[in-house]
Formats: C-alpha cells, sequence, structure tokens
C-alpha cells in the first residue's frame, strides 16, 4: 500500500456528476417532441388505446365510455409543459388552483352515469348538464354520449379556454356557459345526467329540481363527519329520489357565485 505523501493531494474515485435537472430536461425535450415517455406520440391513436387498456385493467367495462375515452385527445386540454403526462392517471394543474380530473374518475363517473342511462335514454346521456367545466376534457368525452352537453364554469379565464381548447374537435353539442353552476342551469332543463367535477357539502337543491324523471346524477359530496368526500349517485323515479353512496374521492371544492 502506498503511504500518502505528506502535502500529496489525495486520490479521489470520479463519482458520477448529479444531474438533477435531467428529468425535467428530459420532459421538456419530450413536450417539444410530442411524445410521452413511453416513446408514443402523443397525436397517435395508440397512446390512447394504452390509457385505456390501463383503464380497462382497473376495471372500467362500459364499451361506449372506452370508445369515447379513445377518442378524446387529453393533452389538447394541458398546459405545453405538461403535455407528456397528459396520458398518465392523474391530475394536472389547469391554473387558478384548479385539475383536470384523472382519466380513471373522469371514466368512472361517466361509467356510472351510463349505467343509469340503460334504461332509460338507449345508451345515450340524453341531455347531460357538467358543473365545473375546467379546461373541458371531461365535457369533450360526454360530448360523445350525449345528445347535448350544457358545461358550466364560475372562473372566466377557464371558460375562456375550454372554448378555445373544444374549437379544433368541432364537437357541435357542447354548450359552454359561464356561470354559477350550484344554481344548475334552468333554461334547458330537466336533464336526463348531471355530472359534477366539483364537491361541496350537500347536492344543491338546483340539481335535484333539474333532474328529469328517469333521470341520474353523479357528484362528489362530503360525507356526513365532512372530513372526506365520496360519490353520490341519485336517480329520480316516479317516486322521487333514491341515493347511493360510493367510494371516496377528491376534487377541488365547489364554491358558489362567480370570481
Ligand atoms: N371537468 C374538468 C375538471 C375541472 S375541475 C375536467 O375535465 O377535468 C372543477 C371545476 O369546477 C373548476 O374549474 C372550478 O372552477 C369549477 N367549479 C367549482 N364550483 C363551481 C360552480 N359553483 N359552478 C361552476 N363551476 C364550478
Amino acid at each position: 500500500m502506498a503511504t500518502p505523501v505528506a502535502g500529496a493531494i489525495p486520490r479521489v474515485e470520479p463519482r458520477p456528476v448529479l444531474r438533477p435537472q435531467q428529468p425535467l430536461q428530459q420532459a421538456a425535450l419530450d413536450s417539444a417532441r410530442r411524445v410521452a415517455p413511453s416513446g408514443l406520440g402523443l397525436d397517435s391513436a395508440g397512446i390512447r388505446k394504452r390509457m385505456v387498456d390501463r383503464l380497462v385493467a382497473a376495471g372500467l367495462r362500459d364499451e361506449l365510455v372506452k370508445d369515447a375515452m379513445s377518442q378524446v385527445p387529453r393533452h389538447v386540454f394541458v398546459d405545453t409543459a405538461l403535455v407528456n403526462q397528459a396520458y398518465e392517471d392523474t391530475s394536472l394543474p389547469i391554473g387558478l388552483g384548479q385539475t383536470i380530473s384523472k382519466p380513471s374518475v373522469v371514466a368512472r363517473m361517466i361509467e356510472l352515469l351510463m349505467a343509469g342511462a340503460n334504461a332509460r335514454t338507449k345508451r345515450s346521456l340524453g341531455q347531460a348538464l357538467e358543473i365545473g367545466t375546467g379546461c373541458g376534457y371531461q365535457a369533450a368525452v360526454l360530448a360523445r354520449l350525449s345528445r347535448q352537453v350544457m358545461s358550466i364554469e364560475r372562473l372566466r379565464p377557464l371558460h375562456d379556454k375550454a372554448r378555445e381548447n373544444l374549437a379544433p374537435l368541432r364537437q357541435m353539442n357542447i354548450r359552454l356557459v359561464y356561470g354559477d353552476g350550484m344554481r344548475g342551469h334552468p333554461p334547458n332543463a330537466p336533464y336526463d345526467s348531471i355530472i359534477s367535477a366539483a364537491g361541496g357539502e350537500a347536492l344543491p337543491d338546483a340539481w335535484l329540481a333539474q333532474l328529469a324523471v328517469g333521470g341520474r346524477l353523479v357528484a362528489p359530496v362530503h360525507d356526513a363527519s365532512g372530513a372526506r368526500q365520496v360519490l353520490v349517485v341519485v336517480d329520480r323515479t316516479d317516486e322521487g329520489f333514491t341515493r347511493s353512496v360510493h367510494e371516496a374521492v377528491h376534487f377541488v371544492p365547489l364554491k358558489s357565485g362567480l370570481d
């Protein structure tokens, strides 16, 4: 063994250079090249098929919901810096503290709505009302399954952004409304299907009043303890309303009024 000579510089093994910024640089490159981490192009049908395959593995069964989810390009609805994550099962920020919902949650809620549609509107959501347009993604999925979708948003910049995002899709049966969705949208009521993308303390009376007989509503609502949100399904029959409670979820808050 060599004895270190006084004053000699100790030998240091070369260590790999840390590049904490590398994943970010890779993401930026992927975004610029419009590919996902899987290498699939964002405009390819393959990338959406892969997303739907994962939703199926997680329990999605409804063929029409599968078709609708495999047709809507989710990357069109997210920020340029995040497009390479558009087909991951994750919610992503869309500005103003709001998020685009996870594909699995969109699929689950629409599948619940469709299960109600079986008996009444012959596999269509009929006249649908969405509360919380956000970036417009879910409205685009709903539009493929409905006669008409009225979608309400209380934040003007998001309402405008959704209009911009949806324009190239030429989905003519979507009407975007800037307003307080807690009041529903009386001019086009009653609705065969009502879906909320924001969770409140209770279901607003206006939604129940605007639900058609034979119609179904799906929404996140705080449970009795107020500590968590659960998905609630309400069916309206000739006799009144029946309500069932499903799994815990996590949605942005339902707020009243306009900002
Ligand atoms: N549908 C979107 C999710 C949007 S997040 C998607 O496709 O991913 C929920 C949205 O609900 C937010 O944009 C929020 O501003 C909106 N929101 C909350 N309370 C509302 C209300 N009372 N009326 C209308 N929109 C509301």
